[in-house]
């Protein structure tokens, strides 16, 4: 089967109005053609198109006629023929945009998914999104259903339309399940989106909508991957896992990125999971938002002394998992979560809305109320500081919080799970569920989780958004930069030395504010660079359990050959190596994902490795003359997450900090990040904030509340 598309949005009046030499930019490139034509004569096509799907919605296939198409555009029944023929080339030329269109959309939802699973859940996604349900493009889909076993040219579209389905179902499940099992499941998958949409059109969409149809199908999905992995034969299952992730989507490996040692292997939440998860916390979140927030703080407190006394152990665990230096995990990762904690736990009992004086007869108030069931959604370079940064502020304003951590740094968050129920949290307040993209899903489109939290990659940001608006959820997204830094002459060099170092090679790098674009002004520009050069080249690159080292592990191979692709490009592309630039592969760290902290000077602002995020240890250093071609140039990027500028002068410190388009900055410092600061980005670095009094905005609701005094006036 190919099926509907939807462009509901557009009216239909305003459509039949439209005059014929009206332009489409979205169904011109899509519109079937033989050859080549004016413009004027492709917005025509495009546009009987349209009126032949809103002819078919409305009045059936047999009452589609050249006649009826020609009314409603206006046009003569000669003007249709001359473009389609007979009305079968017009109905051809009508499905043939409409299975164009979902295979666009089926493209773009691939090109977001990493996983074969996730893969698989784009074609489900993107044919059952809710899209696809509009009446309209479904009645046509339906008329052109009923015709594709009598009319060539539409039987022709479809059995395109379908293969091209199948083919990628079944190779991205062959690469989770056998051949045979695969094109079997292929094909049960794709009968049932079949199924399941018909269902609906023939129930006039009111007994199955998107989300149940998509929940339907997820979880039969779901369950035939497990059941085919644990029969796998034991030759397909010792196949070595391409990476961390094994099993059929049911389970996944934790590695650790220094060594590749196995440290766990856990199982994915699915469908059954989450709801159940979801059940708990409602129930739990009923009690605990009641509680007082002098309460609610004195259990975080706890849970906050708590982590402290376990800094060494999670520190070690943390180091496991992330392959960052012991050095930072045990001065940082735990304690900045930690601090994180204290902060809301004290912030709890202040929790207020107001009181408004609305004259003798009467006053309002507002109560500022806990969203509920709330989602934490964290990436893997700072996981369980991720998860206290997120819970503390849910937790604090009575919300019950289901965090996902990433797949490849799952452990440190369900020590935070044990920590906080040793501390007195309530069963199922803070719970933590596992998997990869498919179970975040499984909690943007919850219909009874109020809030998603995401720190992620912009792609993951769009995503979650987009799925979060199904069902109207609020998000905060926590998104990635590409931040510049700036380094004026009159500078305390040194100092920009050190934030510039700080900026780029903590954590090897995998920091999302990070300065990776260091502006440089041209009077200085040779000193900085030799003594930046210098120091960046004594840095230790090591064993990340060494208390010495000062850089560790990357977090994947993946993603450490992404970072030498970039280094690559930016050699490709004429900048010049200072330091770094290569993989270390020195004694035993071969078997680990190292990369030495990398400088490239001499760059240009449309170089690859300046404009895109990076996420490892390589620094581009630019050079400026003036302060007006430096901000512009600061302000030249998609991003919008963090700025630093470094100066002595103090009113051109905050002139130019006023006009950097970034959410956090900072003036003669770098990356440094106060949990009474709000954090978070601008432009496609995100939504929100976290940290700060800002953060209980974003996890709380007013109510309002009008009280009246005196006698009600009414006229009547
Ligand atoms: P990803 O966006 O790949 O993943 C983030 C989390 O989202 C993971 O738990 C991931 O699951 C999950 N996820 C992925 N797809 C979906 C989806 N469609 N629906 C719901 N959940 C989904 O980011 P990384 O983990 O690779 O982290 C690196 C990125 O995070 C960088 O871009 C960095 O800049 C950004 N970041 C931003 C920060 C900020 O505060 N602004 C701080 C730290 C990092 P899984 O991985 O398990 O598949």
């Amino acid at each position: 089967m190919g099926r509907r598309e939807a462009h509901h949005k557009r009216s239909r009046p305003s459509l039949r109005s439209t005059p014929l030499n009206r332009q489409s930019t979205t169904l011109k490139d899509l519109v079937h053609h033989s050859g080549p034509r004016d413009e004027a004569e492709e917005a025509r096509r495009v546009q009987l198109v349209e009126v032949t799907i809103d002819s078919l919605a409305e009045v059936g296939y047999v009452g589609t006629t050249l006649a009826e198409i020609a009314g409603r555009a206006g046009v003569s029944p000669g003007l249709v023929a001359h473009y389609f023929d007979d009305k079968d080339g017009l109905l051809e030329a009508a499905f043939r945009t409409l299975a164009r269109t979902l295979a666009a959309r089926v493209r773009a939802r691939l090109a977001l998914a990493r996983t074969p699973r996730g893969r698989v859940q784009a074609v489900i996604d993107t044919n059952l999104a809710p899209e696809e349900f509009d009446k309209r493009t479904g009645t046509a889909w339906l008329a052109f259903w009923g015709q594709v076993l009598h009319v060539r040219g539409l039987k022709r579209v479809q059995t395109a339309y379908q293969r091209r389905m199948l083919s990628n179902l079944r190779n991205d499940l062959r690469r989770m399940i056998p051949g045979e099992d695969a094109r079997t499941l292929a094909a049960m998958i794709a009968a049932m989106i079949d199924g399941v949409w018909l269902r609906a059109a023939l129930s006039e969409w009111q007994e199955a909508d998107s989300e149940s149809a998509r929940a339907l199908l997820t979880a039969f999905v779901e369950g035939r991957l497990q059941e085919l992995a644990q029969v796998r034969t034991p030759a397909a299952a010792s196949e070595p896992a391409p990476s961390a992730r094994a099993g059929a989507g049911g389970t996944f490996r934790v590695l650790n990125p220094a060594n590749g040692a196995v440290l766990a292997e856990l199982s994915a939440d699915g469908p059954a999971q989450i709801d159940a998860a979801v059940l708990r916390a409602q129930a739990a979140q009923k009690k605990w938002g009641a509680l007082s927030g002098a309460e609610r703080g004195r259990v975080l407190h706890r849970a906050a002394r708590m982590l402290r006394e376990r800094n060494e152990e999670l520190a070690v665990l943390e180091t496991r998992n992330t392959g960052k230096p012991i050095q930072e995990t045990r001065a940082v990762d735990v304690l900045s979560g930690a601090e994180c904690l204290e902060y809301y736990a004290g912030l709890a009992a202040g929790i207020a809305g107001e009181h408004l004086d609305l004259g003798p007869q009467a006053f309002g108030y507002t109560r500022r109320e806990p969203l509920g069931v709330v989602a934490g959604i964290g990436a893997w370079n700072y996981p369980l500081q991720i998860a206290c940064w997120k819970s503390a502020p849910a937790l604090a304003c009575g919300n019950a919080m289901i965090f996902k951590p990433a797949e490849l740094t799952p452990l440190t968050a369900m020590k935070l799970q044990e920590v906080f129920a040793a501390a007195g949290l309530p069963d199922g307040v803070f719970q933590v569920v596992q998997g990869q993209a498919e179970t975040g899903r499984l909690l943007t489109r919850h219909r009874d989780i109020r809030k998603i939290s995401l720190t992620g990659e912009v792609g993951t940001g769009k995503a979650v958004m987009a799925d979060a608006a199904a069902t109207l959820k609020q998000v905060t997204l926590e998104l990635g930069g590409k931040s510049p830094l700036i380094v004026f002459g009159d500078a305390k060099l040194e100092n920009a030395v050190a934030g510039a170092l700080l900026g780029n090679f903590y954590s090897a790098g995998e920091v999302c504010s990070n300065g990776t674009r260091v502006f440089v002004h041209k009077s200085v520009h040779a000193a900085f660079v030799e003594r930046l050069r210098t120091r960046a080249a004594a840095m230790r690159v090591g064993d990340p359990m060494d208390p010495a080292t000062q850089v560790g592990a990357l977090i994947s191979a993946e993603h450490m050959e992404k970072v030498l692709g970039f280094i690559a490009r930016g050699r490709a592309q004429g900048a010049r190596v200072l330091t770094g630039g290569a993989r270390v592969t020195s004694g035993d760290l071969a078997s680990g994902y190292f990369v030495a902290p990398t400088v490239f000077d001499g760059c240009h602002d449309d170089m690859d490795i300046v404009r895109q995020e990076i996420f490892g240890p390589v620094m581009s250093v630019l050079e400026f003359a003036d302060e007006d071609e430096v901000i512009a140039r600061a302000n030249a990027t998609e991003f919008g997450l963090a700025a630093g500028v470094f100066t002595n002068d103090l009113t051109r410190a905050h002139r130019v900090i006023a006009q950097l388009q970034a959410g956090t900055c900072w003036i003669n410092h770098y990356n440094i990040t106060p949990v009474e600061l709000p954090f978070g980005g601008v432009k496609m670095s995100g939504l929100g904030r976290e940290n700060g009094r800002a953060a209980i905005e974003h996890y709380t609701q007013l109510k309002s509340v009008y009280v009246a005094m005196g006698d009600i006036d009414a006229p009547y």
